[in-house]
């Protein structure tokens, strides 16, 4: 197994300061074991630190008198658009934290159990709904202050902490305000924005910021780790626009390249008003029924489960009281799966409109003669086309339509109604 840090594209900057951190925290450790005990800073002090130690060499705190524990801190945004890493780096870094050889060696127990998701002390919260519920955060943050069986650190990864409801994200800013002492919440976000996540959460944790990364990069790793050949790993990678999942998703899943392809001939579908509403429920219904493909095997499974921990069938006495009983826990279930499904859809739904607003940006790209090589490589002609008829300034209007229908869906319009105006706009230009 390769260094923990390995799959984690075109971030060498970050992965600097994480391994720092990583070994202040063993630091930590090694100074605990020798009864020194020092505390992590937190807040605002970390926030300094952070920054007073990247102008000195890593490491060089140790035993020279310097508090150990500088170059770490309990709280950690990771923060970078989609497909750039968040919440790889999150779990890289929570692997080199319980690394026992170094700072994510990727060969030893805690590393290896890290990565491999089944690590004791590290909890990895992945919602799969819209958002994170606070009855969910209480549980978590009352498991994350027990002390770490492993003798190292309790981590908690919080993947999409943006969709965190304010009560979830109260409780647990009073865990990140006083943390136990070996407790590390890792955060992942798309933004430190007050959109994404609370100014006091914010002020309290160090963010890891992370940049999208560049397409030679992550074709470059799709070769090397996924054995893609490197011309499709090109094309994928430039498909994906630096999204490294949708890149290695695009390379190997042909059902992917036939809904992006889909997507791709509405520019040439759009005739008139009819041909505009016909492409907006072609759309929509390409995302309900991907999403539902994604989402059914997990429902019936977990309903099955869920059955059979309640022990339906049963006929002896108390079946009919714990058939009672079950009802609520089933229409839990339900409103969970719900709330999956539409989080489903709408991801979807913006895979697409991302392969949309890539179209509309070559054409004005190649309107404009800008030298940047164009997103959809096998659509270039039909936007070089669209660039002659519409100009710069209608392939502007047209790619902010698109963008506009990503935000309206983001503020929770209806998506059909989102998708129509949008339809729309690219028809009339
Ligand atoms: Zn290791």
């Amino acid at each position: 197994m390769p260094d923990v840090f390995a799959d984690l594209v075109g971030q060498d900057e970050a992965v600097v300061d994480l391994r720092r951190a990583a070994a202040a925290a063993a630091a930590v450790l090694r100074a605990g074991a020798a009864d020194r005990a020092p505390a992590l800073l937190t807040a605002g002090a970390a926030e300094t630190a952070g920054a007073a130690e990247s102008a000195g060499p890593a490491g060089a705190a140790e035993p020279g008198g310097v508090d150990p524990s500088a170059g770490m801190t309990h709280a950690w945004i990771f923060t970078g658009p989609p497909g750039s890493g968040r919440s790889v780096a999150a779990r890289a870094f929570a692997a080199a934290l319980q690394c026992v050889h170094g700072t994510g060696c990727g060969e030893c127990p805690g590393c290896h159990t890290t990565m491999g998701g089944t690590h004791a002390d590290v909890r990895l919260v992945v919602p799969e709904g819209l958002s994170i519920s606070v009855n969910e955060m209480r549980a978590l943050v009352l498991r994350a202050a027990s002390t770490p069986s492993g003798g190292r650190w309790q981590v908690v990864v919080i993947e999409d902490a943006d969709r965190l409801t304010e009560a979830a994200g109260n409780a647990l800013l009073k865990a990140i305000e006083e943390p136990p002492p070996r407790t590390v919440f890792l955060l992942c976000a798309p933004s430190t924005h007050p959109d994404d996540i609370s100014v006091t959460i914010r002020s309290r944790c160090r963010v890891v910021p992370l940049r999208q990364p560049p397409a030679d990069a992550v074709a470059e790793v799709l070769a090397r780790r996924d054995g893609i050949a490197p011309d499709v790993a090109r094309w994928a990678a430039a498909a994906a626009q630096g999204h490294v999942g949708r890149a290695r998703r695009l390379a190997r899943d042909p059902e992917a390249r036939k809904r992006r392809e889909a997507v791709l001939a509405v520019p040439r579908r759009l005739t008139g008003v009819g041909a505009a509403f016909d492409a907006a429920s072609a759309l929509i219904e390409a995302a309900e029924a991907e999403a539902e493909a994604s989402v059914t095997a997990a429902d019936a499974t977990e309903r099955a489960a869920l059955e059979t921990a309640l022990g339906a069938g049963g006929t002896g006495r108390g079946a009919a009281g714990a058939i009672r009983g079950a009802a609520g826990q089933l229409k839990e279930l339900e409103k969970r799966q719900k709330s999956r499904a539409t989080r489903a859809q709408r991801d979807a739904l913006d895979r697409a409109l991302v392969d949309l607003a890539g179209f509309y940006r070559d054409a004005l790209t190649m309107a404009l003669r800008a030298p940047v090589a164009p997103v959809h490589t096998d659509t270039a002609a039909l936007a070089g086309a669209g660039a002659q008829k519409w100009d710069a300034e209608g392939s502007l209007r047209r790619l902010e339509a698109v963008l506009a229908c990503r935000a309206a869906i983001e503020t929770n319009v209806k998506p059909r109604i989102a998708v129509e105006a949008m339809m729309l706009a690219l028809w009339k230009g």
